[in-house]
C-alpha cells in the first residue's frame, strides 16, 4: 500500500481552515435572537472569507446589455431556465433567484456580455427583491 496521501494529510492538519464561523462566532440558539443581538450591537457579524480566485469565482451573474446582440444562446443552455428574452428590446433578463451559478451562459455568450462577479451573499426573504433581477 502506498502512503502518498501522508504529506497532504499533514498539510491539511496544520493549515488554517478554509471557512470561518459565519455569520457570527458564537450564535445564540435562534436566528431571530442572533439578528436581534446584531441590531443591538451585542454581537458582530463575522466577515465572510476572502474569495480565493476572483477570475474563476462563480458569483452573481453580471450582464453588459450594450454588448448583447440578442442571440438567445444563453437562454438555450441555461439548465435552470433563469433567463428570459425581452422581445421588444432584443435583450435578456436574468432571474438570479433561479440561477444555479453553473456558468454555462457565460461560456456560450459569443459577445462576452455575461460574467460572474464576486457577490454571493444574496439570501433574502423577499422573492421580488430587485437585487435578484439582472437586465
Ligand atoms: S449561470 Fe447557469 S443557471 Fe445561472 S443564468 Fe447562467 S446558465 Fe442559467
Ligand atoms: S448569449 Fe450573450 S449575446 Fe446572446 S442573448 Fe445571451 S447575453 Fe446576449
Amino acid at each position: 500500500m502506498k502512503f502518498t496521501f501522508i504529506p497532504e494529510l499533514f498539510r491539511q492538519l496544520f493549515s488554517k481552515p478554509y471557512t470561518n464561523l459565519f455569520p457570527v462566532k458564537y450564535a445564540p440558539v435562534s436566528i431571530k435572537e442572533t439578528l436581534e443581538k446584531v441590531e443591538k450591537g451585542e454581537i458582530k457579524i463575522t466577515p465572510p472569507v476572502e474569495i480565493p480566485d476572483k477570475e474563476t469565482f462563480r458569483g452573481k451573474i453580471q450582464y453588459d446589455r450594450e454588448k448583447c446582440i440578442g442571440c438567445r444562446l444563453c437562454i438555450k443552455v441555461c439548465p435552470a431556465k433563469a433567463i428570459e428574452f425581452k422581445e421588444e428590446e432584443k435583450k435578456i433578463r436574468i432571474y438570479v433567484g433561479r440561477c444555479i451559478f453553473c456558468g454555462q451562459c457565460v461560456e456560450i455568450c459569443p459577445k462576452n456580455a455575461l460574467s460572474q462577479g464576486e457577490e454571493f451573499l444574496m439570501a433574502d426573504t423577499n422573492k421580488v427583491n430587485e437585487n435578484w433581477i439582472v437586465e
